[in-house]
């Protein structure tokens, strides 16, 4: 029995048992429904091969793709109180928090901030990650912003975020709405200290964080089709009972309609990054001044002021234009 048992019943159970294989290496387009390989999907930094779909992208990753080879420091966030309303609904709140977080040493709430360069300029970015809770800014989240910022100032570096969120965390109530202030003022700080601060609307931008920093660089750049707006598309519907205009809330409308500077696709958002961050840092001419010899400066000089007498009029100005 011994034998059956321990040995042969597991041997067969071996050939038998199928072999772990991952069942996402697949996935779907939201947009256009194709299947994609999952290598495939990464290599595109998530963007759909067939039809252009920016899909949703990993803290982590966005952070992989900004920074000059891929070199940059995450830092520790200040701690805060987990659960300050011991929040329940349907679950514990902080049973919701261990389940965002997962098996995950890297994110702890939903945004990590990092600092690194870009083109050798100083940045520190604070990116945010949907996939917990929703990207929803709740006191770590604001805590986390204003330590970005703070640390834009003392690095001397411009402040890059990357806001994708529902909105304010509902589990902890006005303490989530107070962020809206706080990360108001946090990036009111990097502008006195005269340092750029932009920002890349991800898909989705929403809410109180669309309603507080997000909305509030000196840049704004956009993700192509983000969603990006206050409240959901149905409940303005309801209240002004008109139908919104297609495209509504949505990168390229906005920049249609003078809300953001740019709409960038994801393969040239670094790049536009890099040369914006380089322009605002940097501001000299691109190439090298050349010196005009006395001779080229004194014909110039001659010429321009010839150009401005015999201007408009076609003839030399007699004296006294008053009279
Ligand atoms: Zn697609």
């Amino acid at each position: 029995m011994n034998w059956l048992t321990n040995f042969v019943r597991p041997k067969l159970k071996g050939l038998v048992q199928k072999k772990d294989i991952p069942d996402n290496l697949w996935e779907k387009c939201p947009s256009c429904s194709q299947m994609i390989f999952h290598r495939e999907l990464d290599d595109n930094m998530r963007v759909c091969q067939h039809c252009g779909h920016h899909m949703r992208l990993s803290a982590k990753k966005r952070l992989d793709m900004f920074f000059d080879e891929g070199k940059y420091q995450i830092i520790e966030l200040p701690p805060t109180v987990a659960d300050p309303l011991k929040f329940k609904d349907r679950r514990k709140y902080t049973e919701r928090l261990k389940e965002a977080r997962g098996s995950s040493d890297d994110v702890k709430d939903g945004i990590l901030v990092a600092h690194g360069k870009m083109g050798g300029n100083n940045v520190v970015a604070a990116v945010f990650q949907f996939s917990f809770m929703a990207g929803s800014m709740g006191v770590a989240v604001g805590e986390a912003i204003v330590a970005a910022a703070r640390l834009a100032v003392v690095q001397d570096a411009a402040l890059v975020m990357v806001p994708a969120s529902g909105g304010a965390r509902m589990q902890e109530g006005i303490l989530s709405l107070m962020q809206m202030a706080r990360t108001t003022v946090a990036v009111e700080e990097v502008r006195d200290a005269g340092l750029p601060y932009i920002v890349v609307l991800s898909d989705p931008t929403t809410g109180g964080v669309s309603a507080s920093f997000a909305m509030l660089g000196d840049i704004a750049i956009a993700e192509p089709g983000a969603l990006i707006g206050f409240a959901g598309a149905r409940v303005i519907e309801q209240t002004i009972r008109e139908t919104l205009p297609e495209g509504f809330q949505r990168a390229e409308y906005l920049l249609e309609h003078g809300m953001i500077d740019m709409v960038t696709p994801r393969n040239e958002l670094r790049d536009t990054l890099v040369r914006i961050i380089s322009l605002l840092r940097n501001p000299k001419p691109a190439g090298d001044l050349v010196p005009l010899s006395v001779e080229e400066v004194a014909e110039e000089t001659i010429d321009v002021t010839s150009e401005a007498i015999t201007d408009e009029t076609g003839e030399e100005p007699s004296g006294d234009s008053k009279e």
